[in-house]
């Protein structure tokens, strides 16, 4: 391969992140990876914490390109948003994890949430919610079991069409889930303007918790805070069981991380599910 041709190493594409014509390449190999096959979902369970029963799972998005190897969406998601590319790759991730709920269901699998990351991008586009409603029909998916996770971090610009959006969506009684709560610098605001239904705690909070005497007194006010205002609570990025200990003295909902079980692809949901139910 000449100094111009393709790098098959992920890594150097990674270290380049910001090298323009870097995420120009990118760009161009993400129009196609949709309709190549490219991308796939993984599901990461979450548990309650008190019963440890599987409440529903994460839908998380893959992509693999033949050449550049696995690229992780904390490097794609940006150059979709940037392009626009994420409201059509969004509605592939709706219907796809809905149709994986649904067939699991069919199966004999007892019914749980499905929870879907919706970028701000995606959130203020026309016809979102609409969208979302049309997806859920196709796939006779019921709206309680969708929980819709958002983020605080780019949402502002947009206030009123996202409000708009969620507000609809909740009437039609789909779930909304406050992601990285505690990271961004409105979330109380965001707490009070929205129909939330849970807040997951940000894993960097997870992390200090069991070092640092004031990340868990945080950890702790989020909880009970959340819980007054009757929202439930998810912690995320529960990796021993010191944390998970921690977190159910706390009265924390929601537990998900590589401790309990680690995002897996459809086949592997699949018979872990069939295992879940004989169990
Ligand atoms: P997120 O929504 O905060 O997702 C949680 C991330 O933490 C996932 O990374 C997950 O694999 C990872 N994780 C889960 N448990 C543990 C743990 O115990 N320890 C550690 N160290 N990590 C854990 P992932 O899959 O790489 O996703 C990164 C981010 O990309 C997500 O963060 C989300 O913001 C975004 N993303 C993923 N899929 C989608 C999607 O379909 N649409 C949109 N818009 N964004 C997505
Ligand atoms: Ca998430
Ligand atoms: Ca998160
Ligand atoms: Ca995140």
């Amino acid at each position: 391969k000449g100094p111009s041709g393709p790098s098959p190493d992920t890594e150097a594409v990674l270290d380049t992140g910001d090298d323009f014509s870097c995420s120009d390449r990118l760009a161009q190999e993400l129009r196609g990876a949709l309709d190549r096959g490219e991308l796939m979902l993984h599901y990461q369970p979450q548990f309650s914490t008190e019963s440890r029963h599987i409440r529903g799972f994460e839908a998380l998005l893959r992509w693999h390109h033949p050449k550049l190897g696995f690229i992780p969406p904390d490097a794609f998601i940006p150059i979709a948003e940037q392009t626009g590319l994420i409201v059509p790759i969004g509605e592939w991730v709706l219907r796809e994890a809905c149709t994986t709920n649904r067939l699991l269901q069919e199966a004999g699998v007892e019914p749980f949430v499905m929870c879907v990351n919706i970028s701000a991008v995606q959130l203020q586009a026309p016809f979102f919610a609409e969208h979302v409603l049309s997806i859920l029909k196709e796939t006779g998916h019921s709206p309680e079991q969708l929980e819709l996770e958002i983020t605080e971090s780019k949402l502002i610009d947009s206030w009123e069409t996202a409000l708009h959006a969620l507000n609809l969506l909740h009437t039609q009684r789909v779930r909304i889930a406050l992601d990285d709560f505690g990271t961004g610098y409105s979330s109380l605001s965001y707490l009070r303007r929205l129909p939330i239904h849970l807040v997951k705690i940000d894993r960097s909070f997870v992390e200090d918790m069991l070092h640092s005497s004031k990340e868990k007194a945080l950890v702790e006010s989020i909880i009970l805070l959340a819980r007054s205002v009757g929202i439930d609570v998810l912690a995320e990025g529960i990796e021993t069981e010191a944390q998970l200990e921690c977190l159910r003295r706390m009265c924390c909902d929601c537990v998900q991380g590589y401790l309990l079980g680690k995002p897996m692809d459809r086949e592997v949901l699949w018979s872990y599910m069939q295992r879940y139910r004989q169990e």
